[in-house]
């Protein structure tokens, strides 16, 4: 009995002994496996997984411990946005995957001449970021980059020449905080691009920055995600029978000290930097979901969205919008675009570009504050536009202004000459409603009808709205 015991005893101990062995070998491989996952998470979080550069993120990362280091050291730090320049036609005549092999094959590039990954990263799309200290000649340094971009390439047997405007900044003369020395390099690539410079240093000059903007700026970035922006819609009416079938979303910043704020305070800012790029969206994808909730008067309704010079310039902005519409599930005849005339001259060969990409989807454009700008004809009638706004400037005080009312008229007929509905905007009489009507203007939007509202006052309004009562019969 003592001896089966002690037998027993044993044979649990080498068992447990046995088990123990057998759970530390799992233990230690799950383990091992589970860090090596973990590294592995880590290293995609902080990579593109096209370029397998290091992303925005551990750029960002990076861009600050070099800051701290380079002040320990007493060296400057140089940042610099490399944008490439008509990327987004090379994606669309040669299709995503060559785009795709482009931007891999321009990274490697970039990372030899470097030397390494370690200073360089894909910021998103066909943008990429430099980070470097202690340099002698950072501009030399970036000339020499953009060479090697603009050196032929061959991507699916087609030789290629890309070319790509460069913007930096160096720290801690132009500044010390990484998310404000981005956004000093972006608005100088930006002058880069829009002026042809290829590679430019930041400067004052350049922007409407100062210390109140700045904050202003990162205050907006904040905006945009805890939704402080609102919607106000004004109703475009149509003159011949007083109907009213489109709205205009103009944005708003609901801010939390200094109350409603008005687009022409903050619009120029967030084009000075990529924030327009999710200002736009946003606007975009809160109106198609408004859009649904204007009441069942508003079924056909189409509604106008602003878009800025800068989000034409975006590779991919037409795939954007026809995206946020599949996504709403609202029809593209149901969104106009509204660029100005401005926006279009500041690079019209590529707005004639991206409009047309728009046009093919669907989406209805058209042309906002005409007659300030200095389009050409005929360039205008090679473009798919719908519909011409005339600049309120000019309808305001046209019965006051003679020569304001001779622009406003020959502005419809040009604008229906070439195929467009014409839209004045800025109506605040009855008198110019009458003198508009009497001259075949198409569609009518201003205070005489009702100012912008919030979305929620919109469906009440238009239930409420007569449209006999307000558009004066024509002579
Ligand atoms: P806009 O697109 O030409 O819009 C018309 C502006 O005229 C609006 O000013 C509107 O409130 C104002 N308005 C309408 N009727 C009358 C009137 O009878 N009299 C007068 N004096 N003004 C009238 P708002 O909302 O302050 O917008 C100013 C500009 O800001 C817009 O001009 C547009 O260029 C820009 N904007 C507005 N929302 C957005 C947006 O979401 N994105 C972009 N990129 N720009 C926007
Ligand atoms: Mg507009
Ligand atoms: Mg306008």
């Amino acid at each position: 009995m003592g001896a089966g015991l002690s037998l027993l005893y044993r044979n649990l101990a080498v068992g447990l002994g046995v088990l123990y062995v057998l759970l530390f070998g799992i233990s230690y491989s799950v383990g091992r496996r589970l860090r090596r996952q973990v590294r592995l998470n880590q290293y995609m979080a902080e990579h593109d997984a096209l370029t397998d550069l290091p992303n925005r993120e551990l750029f960002h990362q990076r861009a600050e411990a070099e800051l701290q280091r380079g002040a320990g050291m007493g060296v400057a730090t140089m940042i610099a946005i490399i944008d490439l320049d008509r990327f987004k036609e090379i994606n669309d005549t040669l299709g995503h995957p060559n785009g795709d092999q482009l931007l891999i094959a321009l990274g490697a590039r970039l990372r030899e001449q470097l030397g390494g990954p370690d200073a360089l990263a894909r910021l998103g799309g066909d943008e990429f970021g430099v980070l470097l200290s202690d340099v002698d000649e950072p501009e030399l340094m970036l000339q020499q980059l953009r060479r090697a971009i603009e050196e032929e390439i061959n991507i699916d047997h087609l030789p290629l020449s890309v070319e790509a405007s460069f913007g930096y900044v160096v720290a801690p003369e132009q500044g010390t905080d990484v998310d404000t020395l981005m956004q000093l390099a972006d608005v100088a690539m930006y002058t880069a691009k829009s002026r042809h410079l290829g590679v430019v240093r930041y400067h004052e000059s350049q922007s409407h920055y100062n210390a109140s903007n700045l904050a202003l700026v990162a205050e907006l970035r904040h905006a945009i995600d805890v939704n402080e922006l609102v919607l106000y819609y004004q109703p475009k009416v149509r003159v011949s029978d007083g109907r009213i079938d489109a709205v205009e979303a103009l944005v708003r910043w609901q801010h939390p000290d200094k109350g409603l704020v008005y687009p022409d305070d903050f619009i120029a800012l967030a084009e000075q930097t990529d924030l327009i790029d999710r200002l736009t969206t946003w606007v975009m994808k809160r109106t198609l979901e408004d859009l649904k909730n204007f009441g069942p008067g508003a079924r056909d309704l189409t509604v106008s969205v602003n878009v800025s010079a800068r989000n034409l310039g975006r590779a991919g902005f037409a795939a954007t919008v026809v995206d946020a519409l599949n996504t709403a599930g609202v029809a593209p005849e149901r969104l106009f675009i509204e660029v100005t005339e401005t926006t279009l001259m500041t690079d019209p060969d590529r707005a004639a570009v991206v409009l047309s990409d728009l046009d093919r989807g669907g989406v209805r454009l058209s042309i906002d504050d005409f007659g300030t700008g200095q389009t050409s004809l005929g360039y205008l009638s090679t473009l798919p536009i719908h519909e011409l706004k005339i600049d309120r400037s000019f309808i305001t005080d046209m019965m006051e202004h003679a020569a304001h009312a001779t622009i406003v008229h020959s502005i419809i007929v040009l604008g229906h000459n070439l195929g467009f509905s014409v839209v004045a905007e800025g109506v605040e009489t009855a008198e110019v409603l009458f003198d508009l009507t009497a001259t075949g203007c198409d569609v009518a939007q201003g205070y005489f009808f009702t100012r912008p509202m919030p979305a929620d006052e919109l469906a009440p309004w238009l239930t409420r709205y007569k449209p006999l009562d307000t558009v004066p019969a024509s002579s």
